[in-house]
């Protein structure tokens, strides 16, 4: 049984009135969820709580089966993301002015040695190892797609004005293709789950710098120096950090 201790951060930044983010650490962390919502007057607070609220009575109660397999885990993450989505396009068929709302989000199960991501959106998940930091998940936005054929670099889509399109979201269109990876997890590992308000402040590069500065700090002091440099680049969104470390 892997031993796992998290902390996590969620700032409304220096230019949003709300925040549409939404977060949830559970179980010292081998369950954790980041969620930004969308849609106007309030309604993607709404949609990401939500969210977050079906994922975790979801697992809290899953069907019943034995075997915790990767595939296995895999698939109920999976089902989670589409009772979530189901939860979200319920409330919507109910009070038709939520119409538009959705939420991305990104999470992470450790068991054992294996950690598993699920992820819809832009939300990321990464892995800090060995002085490392790697990108775990594929954004599902627009500029990623453009980035990915060569129209733009990623600082470009970083700054773009199209750049908060996401081209799947819970509770967007009525089918929802979840991406779902299996990761060995090893002691010292540490996971970071953020929303796209760190990673539009922040390139990679200069996350795994302040990753190395505050190596020997507790996490809480590591998310709240990302929140403060996102800010201090302007803070333009919603920022949510989630650090997970795998202790042994
Ligand atoms: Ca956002």
């Amino acid at each position: 049984m892997a031993r796992t201790h998290a902390y996590g951060l969620s700032d409304v930044g220096r230019s949003r009135n709300r925040n549409e983010d939404h977060f949830s650490i559970e179980d010292d962390g081998r369950l954790s969820i980041v969620a930004d919502g969308m849609g106007g007057h309030g309604h993607g607070e709404l949609a990401s709580r939500l969210a977050v609220k079906a994922i975790l009575s979801f697992l809290e109660a899953p069907p019943a089966g034995g075997a915790r397999a990767a595939e296995q885990r895999s698939r109920l993450l999976e089902t989670a993301f589409l009772a979530a989505h189901e939860r979200l396009l319920e409330e919507v068929a109910g009070n038709s002015s939520l119409l538009g709302m959705g939420t991305t989000a990104v999470v992470l199960a450790v068991d054992g040695d294996a950690a598993t991501v699920a992820h819809v959106g832009d939300s990321r998940a990464y892995r800090w190892r060995d002085g490392r930091l790697e990108l775990l998940t594929e954004d599902h936005s627009w500029v990623n797609e453009q980035v990915r054929a060569g129209f733009l670099s990623e600082d470009q889509a970083r700054s773009h004005p199209l750049k908060n399109v996401v081209t799947r979201a819970l509770g967007g269109d009525a089918e929802i293709q979840v991406d779902l990876s299996e990761f060995d997890s090893r002691p010292d590992d540490v996971y970071l789950l953020c929303s796209d308000g760190l990673t539009t402040m922040l390139r990679d590069e200069e996350i795994a710098e302040r990753l190395v500065e505050v190596a020997d700090r507790p996490l809480e002091e590591a998310c709240a120096r990302l929140v403060k440099d996102a800010n201090d680049r302007g803070g333009l969104d919603n920022i949510t950090v989630v650090l997970v470390a795998i202790e042994e």
